[in-house]
């Protein structure tokens, strides 16, 4: 659908035409990178969905006649109660359950090939070690020769052991909770410096093979939750009306549907909604929600929001 704004043209998608992309993927009529092209053509994420006749037609329909916390009838808007991840968020988090899967069912990984991973993508610090208890705490002394003194068993030297990368992984490989491999002694060569201990080594090395492995799976099964998101924030199911006032306190006062009749709304502080109150409780209520508004309009003005 194309429409034409002020000084915008967008290509959007309506909220029908957004199920039947999401059913299409679904039943693998169509692949991810073609979704993908169809639903981002022209559209950046975050892009406003207002802009479409479609979505106001739709609104129009939606939004009721009075607020639904005050009833009032001034300046109405809709209010989305969930907002919509991120197609990125959903990427990540279905990227760490496929990962945890693949590491419990392969654990494994050939020695000779993680001795390569680690020499090609990591820069090894080693730790110096005291010569006589093998202990990791050696200080090191700035005036004082011999340069180094053992805290554990005050042993005194100048040189300190190190161990290499190689012989690390081999005590990794025998035992993997070994006192020797558990310092974050590698430092990633890549633009994020992380610096990791052997098992986080192996845990990002698997997380990687799990991703390209079902690189398509995951990339789908994310790009459905994302598609499913979009279609429930069109469909407006999840939304109320409110006054511009009450619109204003809904961003700051978490609400919930009231408890007495199921149809107005209450802050999570209160009982009940204003409407299902005491005569005399509902107007301090009204009265409050007016004050409230004028104390932020007030501190916006004077710039301390
Ligand atoms: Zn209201
Ligand atoms: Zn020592
Ligand atoms: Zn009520």
């Amino acid at each position: 659908m194309r429409l034409k704004t002020n000084n915008l043209e967008i290509d959007m998608l309506t909220y029908n035409e957004v199920i039947a992309l999401r059913d299409k993927l679904a039943n693998g009529e169509i692949g991810l990178e073609s979704a993908q092209a169809q639903y981002w053509k022209d559209f950046k994420e975050g892009q406003k969905s207002w802009y479409t006749k479609d979505w106001k037609e739709r609104r129009a329909k939606i939004i009721k006649d009075k607020c639904e916390i005050c009833c009032s009838k001034e300046t109405l808007t809709i209010q989305h109660l969930s907002h919509p991840k991120k197609y990125s968020e959903y990427l990540r988090e279905i990227t760490r359950a496929y990962a945890n899967d693949y590491i419990d069912n392969n654990s494994e990984i050939d020695k000779s090939k993680f001795i390569d991973h680690v020499l090609k993508n990591y820069e090894y610090v080693p730790i110096p070690l005291c010569p006589n208890c093998m202990g990791k705490n050696p200080s090191e002394r700035v005036r004082k020769i011999p340069k180094y003194r053992c805290a554990d068993c005050k042993h005194e030297f100048d040189e300190a052991i190190y161990k290499s990368a190689i012989e690390l992984i081999s005590i990794f490989y025998e035992d993997e909770d070994a006192y020797e491999v558990r310092d974050k002694c590698f430092v990633s060569k890549d633009k994020w410096k992380n610096i990791h201990n052997l098992s986080h080594v192996r845990y990002w090395l698997q997380r990687e093979q799990a991703k390209n492995k079902d690189a398509e799976k995951i990339g789908k099964e994310a790009f459905l939750f994302y598609l499913n998101d979009s279609i429930q924030y069109l469909s407006f199911d999840d939304t109320i009306t409110l006054c511009k006032k009450c619109a204003f306190n809904f961003d700051i006062n978490r609400m919930e549907l009231c408890p007495e009749c199921k149809q107005y709304y209450k802050g999570l502080q209160y009982p009940t909604c204003i409407q299902c109150l005491p005569e005399e409780k509902r107007k301090a209520a009204l009265e409050s929600i007016e004050f409230g508004n004028e104390m932020r309009e007030m501190h916006k003005r004077l710039g301390i929001d």
